[in-house]
């Protein structure tokens, strides 16, 4: 080719970049496009195999590599990123379900999940029931002919009761139903979903993986050649690529997982262990505490647990006392999400979330972060005196 023109040259140049470069970070490939040698090579690839790179929505070196990353953690063997936890959720409902059929969701399953199956219900001529969390093999009394589907989250969504997923998995496999897992909770550290039969893992990478309150992202891992297909063609038509930038920073972020998770879990159980003791709590809604249903199955199945956990206050006080003790804490801040470096703390009106809700004081969701768990405590002990 004759000498190119100055902007032509702006862009192509006959530079190659030398062999021998190697860091521990994964490069952060960023791609709509993706490039073939030739028609042949173009021809050759097909996204459904991931053998190659075909198309950035596919996937990069750098998606693929923390897909990879996230099977191995989990146990599985394919893996599926999304845009958020919520969009790894819905690719799951939209790969398996159809007109006509029926999906069971426990009821403390996390809110927006129960949201999306009324919404099925509602426009897309599904049904979404709801069962208690703690039905156990009872959940084979619910399966009908048209079930596709069981959702379960261990522990669920604010109450924090443990289901008994070997039970659950096993009904559900008489039937040839599936059965998802939200694992967000255990960031598929503390809870081997698929060595309990669980045949897909849903994980809101948004929590521990990022780490940092910062990124939105989701995965959906299975062990399955051909569920994996499925959910496959769901993320392919619904469009759920990820930013690579984004990509990166979980990946930067996951050598110290572990590390975090272990610390979050032993100053939760401290910060829950100091509020057992304290008058003004009713219960303490920890998988580790003997007040959490389902205790004795968290102890069977689990190895730790995450720094999530409610408490139930003491029925005396009013909704206005426990805003106020909301309102007081210093070190805990108020908002949703959780799984970063920082202390949360959450006000949830759970009779108006959960059917056949007993008990009459506030609930109250923490999430204990990487401060001093001493000066949490403080912090909560000043709250109440304010209250
Ligand atoms: C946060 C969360 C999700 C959703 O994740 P997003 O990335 O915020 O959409 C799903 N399930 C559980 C249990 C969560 O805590």
């Amino acid at each position: 080719m004759k000498k190119k023109n100055p902007q032509t040259a702006l862009m192509h140049s006959d530079y190659t970049a030398p062999k021998g470069f190697d860091a521990f970070p994964v490069a952060i490939h960023h791609a709509s496009t993706v490039l073939f040698n030739n028609v042949a090579a173009m021809r050759a690839r097909t996204w459904q195999e991931k053998s190659g790179y075909t198309y950035g929505l596919h996937g990069t070196p750098t998606s693929f590599t923390l897909e990879a990353r996230l099977a191995e953690i989990e146990g599985g063997q394919y893996c599926l990123l999304a845009p958020s936890g919520l969009a790894a959720i819905a690719m799951v409902d939209f790969a398996l379900l159809k007109s006509g059929d029926d999906v069971l969701l426990p009821d403390n399953v996390y809110n927006p999940n129960r949201d999306l199956g009324d919404w099925l219900s509602k426009d897309f001529g599904i049904t979404a029931r709801y069962y208690d969390p703690l039905i156990g093999a009872g959940i084979a009394d619910l399966i009908q002919p048209n079930t596709r589907l069981i959702w379960t989250e261990a522990p669920g969504s604010v109450s924090m009761e443990v289901p008994d997923l070997p039970a659950i998995c096993a009904a559900a496999h008489a039937k040839d139903v599936l059965v998802a897992i939200d694992n967000t909770w255990s960031a598929g550290l503390a809870l081997r979903a698929f060595d309990l039969g669980v045949d897909i893992v849903m994980q809101a990478l948004t929590k521990y993986q990022s780490g940092g309150s910062d990124v939105l992202m989701g995965a959906v891992i299975t062990r399955d050649k051909e569920l994996n297909a499925r959910l496959q063609k769901a993320h392919m038509r619904l469009g759920f690529g990820v930013g690579m930038d984004d990509a990166y920073l979980v990946l930067r972020s996951l050598p110290t997982m572990k590390l975090r998770f272990e610390a979050h879990d032993a100053a939760a159980r401290s910060v829950a262990a100091w509020l057992k003791g304290r008058p003004e709590i009713a219960k303490v809604l920890h998988p580790a505490f003997a007040d959490c249903p389902g205790h004795e199955i968290w102890k069977r199945d689990f190895t730790g647990a995450a720094g999530l956990f409610s408490v139930l206050f003491d029925a005396r006080y009013s909704e206005e006392q426990t805003d106020r003790f909301v309102d007081s804490l210093k070190l805990f801040k108020i908002g949703y999400s959780w799984g970063g470096t920082n202390s949360l703390c959450v006000p949830y009106r759970i009779q108006a979330i959960r059917k056949n809700w007993q008990d009459k004081g506030t609930l109250v969701r923490f999430n204990i972060g990487l401060e001093d768990p001493q000066d949490l405590i403080a912090d909560i002990e000043q709250a109440f005196a304010a209250m």
